[in-house]
């Protein structure tokens, strides 16, 4: 490819709404480009790593033997009434209506018509265990589509769905494509864990989320440096607690008033000392734009030993928030913020608490929280899976750190990542709720065993960034960099031996098979590295005059402080 060619459109600046790194880089890259929430165009420099992502993707799954299908974007919604996710499953499936008023909806994955599939192409026993995946274009109506491809509304994932005779060779299924995901993980290039994540009722420990190691994941992962022992923090959170605390879940419930409470109260319910109990203040504000929409959002928790007085909180550790503060009125954080507050107070979820006694915090989940009136206390109030941490949650998630790991290597650690795969094993929930059966070895129906496995194909280049850059831009990892080699030429307008060295040269890795691109633009050396930095192409050979007459080209990786100089002679050789 030559730059003349293609497209490269470079940003000096990020959008102000790109809050993450990987957002912005992707911007000034001129990878992706915004055209409503959670929706982009995937520009020619972003789709070539999307590609390859994709090809990788492709190649391990059918040397898994799985076998690639598309199914349709739009599907009716009867399919989704069978299983009854048509009306379970929330804003966040997006449902749409034809011409004749009929409703369909736009697939955030596909359990449903590939069981349909399966129940009128798999009729017997005979033909499986079978594989079947697409990578295909998914909706999803996120609450809060935010971080560029982070966390899109349309996006693309890998989804694959196993279905077998039984159980014992679904779970083998499962175990081919938990390896097969190890493959494409490897071959991405990027630090990586595969942490157990919970399966709901079903499936034992058969979950696994692959998460990309980087402090700015959504994530929290916990694991044990002597041992294999790595958990998504839900999973962990599940664990028994270890040691004398007490057993608080229902109790906290029980308090006497229902839904609201004081730390004193729960104090005496679960015989701690009030100090061991956990208040807590939630601040959540959205930053309006002009045209109404949610710029930024912002929550903050702050977590106070029971006996905190309210009337003295300072609140420091906090961004933003640098005050003496009280419960305060929505007036008061409306002046304080300077924008308008989206909702002010507790958001109720449903897990149980777990205090920890002896260290004097909480975990987080179902907190009891202040009501925004003094001594009125909220039970059952947790953290909104999608909404933004500050560092003082991740801080007190700590607390989990340094409990022993289940299976007693060691202590447990924790960091963050970003969810880029994951699978699971079904078992029959989708074939019996759609009555999709094949004919077993004794001639009876029996209902598929199926298994599910996700990669989020636009999702994982924005993790790769998040763990790779610098700041001068991307760093990308040779697998899935946009180009491998950028060949730059200086003053190739100038001087003739430029051109033709670097037009050989070009010719020569084409020929070799590399994804070489030639800066034919005619840049000044500057602007020209800058761009190639930006951009992340990780190999950069330079090529000037001076240089040329001592049969000399520079080589420059991206993570390399320097160039150094290789013969013109051997510059093939080094980059293959
Ligand atoms: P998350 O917890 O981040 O919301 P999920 O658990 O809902 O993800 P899955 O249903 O497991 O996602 O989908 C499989 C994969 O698709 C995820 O592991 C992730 O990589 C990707 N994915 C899910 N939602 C999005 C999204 N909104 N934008 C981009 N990729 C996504
Ligand atoms: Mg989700
Ligand atoms: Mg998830
Ligand atoms: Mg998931």
């Amino acid at each position: 490819m030559k730059a003349t060619q293609f497209l490269i459109s470079t940003l000096k600046e990020a959008p102000a709404d790109a809050e993450v790194v990987s957002h912005q880089l992707m911007m000034r890259a001129g990878m992706i480009r915004k055209l409503g929430a959670g929706i982009y165009n995937y520009m020619p420099m972003g789709l070539r790593v999307i590609r390859k992502v994709e090809a990788i993707v492709r190649e391990e799954m059918n040397r898994a033997g799985a076998v690639e299908l598309t199914m349709p974007v739009v599907q009716p919604a009867e399919l989704w009434q069978e299983t009854g996710r048509f009306e379970k499953m929330g804003p966040e499936l997006l449902r749409i209506q034809d011409r004749h008023g009929r409703d369909f909806i736009v697939q955030p994955t596909s359990e449903e018509v590939i069981t349909d599939i399966a129940r009128q192409e798999l009729r017997s026993y005979k033909q499986l265990p079978k594989n079947l995946y697409q990578i295909q274009t998914k909706f999803r109506d996120e609450r809060r589509p935010r971080f560029g491809l982070m966390r899109g509304r349309e996006f693309i994932m890998k989804d694959a769905y196993s279905f077998d005779r039984d159980q014992v060779s679904a779970k083998a299924s499962y175990q081919v494509m938990a390896q097969a995901y190890r493959r494409i993980f490897d071959r991405f290039g990027l630090r990586y864990r595969a942490v157990a994540a919970d399966s709901g009722a079903i499936g034992g420990d058969l979950s696994e989320e692959f998460q990309v190691i980087a402090s700015t994941g959504e994530d929290a992962i916990v694991y044990c440096p002597n041992s294999d022992y790595a958990a998504n923090m839900e999973k962990a959170e599940a664990l028994p607690p270890q040691g004398p605390r007490p057993a608080p879940a229902e109790a906290l419930v029980r308090t006497p008033t229902p839904g609201k409470s004081t730390c004193a109260d729960v104090a005496a319910l679960l015989g701690v000392p009030l100090e061991r109990t956990v208040k807590s203040l939630v601040l959540a504000t959205d930053e309006i734009g002009e045209n109404g929409d949610v710029v930024r959002s912002q929550v903050w928790l702050l977590l106070l030993r029971g006996d905190h007085d309210m009337n003295e909180i300072k609140v420091s550790k906090v961004p933003g928030l640098n005050v003496g503060f009280r419960f305060a009125t929505v007036a008061e954080i409306e002046d304080h913020f300077g924008c308008k507050p989206g909702y002010l107070g507790p958001i109720g979820l449903k897990k149980p608490v777990r205090i920890v006694a002896d260290r004097e915090v909480a975990v987080m989940a179902d907190w009891i929280c202040g009501g925004n009136e003094v001594d009125v206390h909220l039970t059952g109030v947790n953290w909104g899976r999608d909404l933004p941490e500050p560092e003082l949650v991740a801080d007190l998630r700590n607390v989990l750190a340094g409990d022993r790991s289940p299976d007693g290597a060691g202590e447990l650690a924790i960091e963050r990542g970003i969810e880029v795969g994951h699978v699971f094993y079904l078992g029959t929930k989708y074939s019996k709720a759609m009555n999709a059966t094949f004919l077993g070895e004794d001639g009876k129906p029996a209902f598929f065993e199926m298994g599910c496995y996700g990669i989020g194909v636009t999702r994982l280049p924005a993790a790769a960034i998040e763990q790779n850059h610098d700041e001068r831009g991307i760093i990308w990892p040779d697998a899935i960099a946009p180009f491998t080699v950028v060949v730059c030429p200086i003053g190739m307008d100038r001087s003739a031996d430029v051109k033709a060295a670097a037009e050989t040269l070009y010719g020569d890795l084409l020929a070799a098979g590399v994804d070489v691109i030639l800066d034919d633009r005619g840049e000044r050396p500057g602007a020209m590295f800058a761009d190639w930095e930006l951009i992340g192409v990780p190999h950069r050979v330079t090529i000037g005059d001076k240089n040329l007459k001592d049969g000399l080209v520079e080589y420059q990786h991206r993570r390399d402080a320097a160039a150094t100089k290789v013969a013109v002679a051997d510059i093939l050789a080094h980059l293959k």
